[in-house]
């Protein structure tokens, strides 16, 4: 199971960081965190199963629909 994040419609609010703080964080500059890693398109390792149901929340708050789960 992997996240694809399109950093092109993240606006950084973080509401994915209150849904699934294990995999999504923001910055010292209020960014996600990924962008330092990422610049259009972060794709996760594989990660583990126990965090699909935190993660689908994360889906689905995302104001701009910028997370899919894939697997
Ligand atoms: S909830 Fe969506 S728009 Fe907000 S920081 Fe996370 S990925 Fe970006």
């Amino acid at each position: 199971m992997k996240i694809i994040v399109d950093l092109n419609k993240c606006s950084d609010h973080g509401e994915c960081v209150a849904a699934a703080p294990e995999v999504f964080s923001l910055n010292n500059r209020g960014e996600l965190s990924f962008r330092s890693v990422a610049s259009d398109t972060f794709v996760s390792p594989d990660l583990d199963e126990s965090l699909r149901n935190d993660l689908l929340d994360a889906v689905d708050n995302c104001p701009m629909q910028a997370i899919d789960l894939e697997g």
